[in-house]
């Protein structure tokens, strides 16, 4: 099947081409022309099968006929973050260049002015989080009388993240004779539900998961005291071919730690979660994918849904505990056929978690030995914890001796010696750090859920390590 046996415009199958699109993927053959024709579409389709383009090529067409009023969208589409968000209104941008539609960005964390300016002017495509709309709406400075065409993306998210009251406050506020799409990478019984509320007639479109990126990419990990994870990490930097990287860490104040860990190093790294402002996070992916950062170190707001192309390896500097975010992780790098390699540094104790993804990728993960790296084993440690205070002890020397030394030196004594005291274990922070994270929320794990998620894993729990 090619592009042009869909029924899109010229415009749209000239945008595609520039691209470097070739053949649609199965989602966008077959949910293209339904849309098309004005049906509505349940898609259960995951990111990284050309879902995006799916409804954005069709929407461009649908909405190049007729003109926008002022502050009154003619589509609306609800995406569970900004990142996806931004994903989605670049997607329209490139698709849809040689068409002249508007478009707007209603999205927590970036000044509302310019945005409620081009509201104001009317626009094509409004592109929104669920409590920014909320927001504007009950500001009286939006109509949603005007929406012909209600996409509403990545609904299992907004499940996980509990936007599912939000999603449906605003569906009352939307006409009813509208054209509705949904995708949701999982059909959760609550998914179904809002499908059978919001949807009509719809054809349902499922599409295999793109290619497991545990076939995909090279995996490997090694089991190291917690102390020495950025020792190791440095060392894995110094002796890996990275052309760039993400790391991940389970929390944001571990993100904030490395990041300037690394940077002290000599690494050319920058730290993405959600604590940060907007523009910082946009300017920080922009420079990244530039790139002009290697290294980005982030949570799990960057593991899903981010289409950062190209990405040479993904260290998992803690190892995720929810398996399908493993799965996630590594799949940001070996994408579309090219070779990737992920790393995972595992410490004793995360023996349940470990069991986990490898039941999950139905394979163990290869260990590796590092150079100048003690590795530890996983069952023998769980039983016998090697004691807190020696460990505490040869660290503190090493501090007092120790200088900032080359990254690349991979030698034992350039490790924890140049971290400040709170840096010192990725466990346990000190009693005033503690105190500050918790009011910062920083020392909390970071939700993010897999694909099947059972009702319990949807409060947030704090990990005990
Ligand atoms: P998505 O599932 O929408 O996140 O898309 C995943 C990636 O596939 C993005 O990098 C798209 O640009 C890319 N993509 C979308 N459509 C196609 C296509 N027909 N052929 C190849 N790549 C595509």
């Amino acid at each position: 099947m090619k592009f042009s046996e869909l029924g899109l415009s010229e415009k749209v199958l000239r945008a595609v081409s520039d691209a470097g699109y070739t053949d649609p993927t199965p989602i966008q053959t077959q949910a293209i022309p339904v849309i098309l024709q004005g049906r509505d579409v349940l898609g259960v389709a995951q990111t990284g099968t050309g879902k995006t383009a799916s409804f954005t090529l069709p929407m461009i067409d649908i909405l190049a006929a007729g003109r926008a009023k002022a502050r009154m969208p003619r589509s609306l589409i609800l995406t569970p973050t900004r990142e996806l968000a931004a994903q989605i209104s670049n997607s329209f941008e490139t698709y849809g260049k040689y068409n002249s539609l508007s478009m707007a960005l209603l999205i927590g964390g970036v000044s509302m002015s310019e945005q409620e300016k081009r509201l104001d002017r009317g626009v094509d495509v409004l592109i929104a989080t669920p409590g920014r709309l909320i927001d504007l709406f009950e500001r009286g400075k939006i109509l949603l009388t005007g929406v012909q065409l209600l996409v509403i993306d990545e609904a299992d998210r907004m499940l996980d993240m509990g936007f599912i009251p939000d999603v449906e406050r605003i569906g009352k506020m939307l006409p009813s004779n509208r054209q509705t799409l949904m995708f949701s990478a999982t059909m959760a019984k609550e998914i179904r539900r809002l499908a059978n509320e919001f949807l009509r007639m719809p054809e349902e479109i499922s599409v295999a998961p793109p290619a497991s990126p545990a076939e995909t990419v090279k995996q490997a990990m090694a089991v190291i005291d917690a102390r020495k994870k950025r020792e190791t990490l440095r060392a894995l930097l110094a002796n890996t071919d990275v052309e760039n990287a993400i790391i991940f860490c389970n929390r944001k104040r571990d993100v904030d730690v490395l990041d300037k860990s690394l940077r002290r190093h000599g690494f050319s790294a920058a730290g993405l979660h959600g604590d940060m402002a907007q523009s910082s996070r946009t300017e920080t992916l922009s420079a990244f994918k530039a790139g002009e950062i290697k290294l980005l170190v982030a949570t799990d707001v960057a593991g899903r849904g981010l289409d950062i192309a190209g990405l040479s390896h993904v260290f998992n500097f803690d190892v995720p505990t929810h398996a399908e975010d493993y799965v996630h992780r590594i799949g940001r790098t070996g994408r579309a056929g090219r070779a990737g390699q992920a790393y995972m540094l595992a410490t004793p104790s995360d023996g349940r978690y470990l069991d986990a993804i490898r039941k999950l990728i139905g394979k163990d993960i290869p260990k590796i030995d590092i150079p100048g790296v003690e590795i530890t084993g996983e069952e023998e440690e769980e039983e016998a914890p090697a004691p807190r205070s020696r460990s505490r002890r040869t660290d503190a020397s090493k501090s007092k001796n120790g200088t900032e030394r080359k990254a690349k030196s991979g030698g034992k004594n350039d490790v924890e010696a140049a971290e400040p005291p709170k840096a010192q274990s990725a466990q346990k922070p000190a009693p005033e750090t503690n105190r500050e994270n918790r009011r910062s929320g920083k020392d909390q794990p970071v939700v993010a859920f897999g694909e099947h998620v059972p009702a319990f894993f949807k409060t947030a729990v704090p990990v005990s390590r």
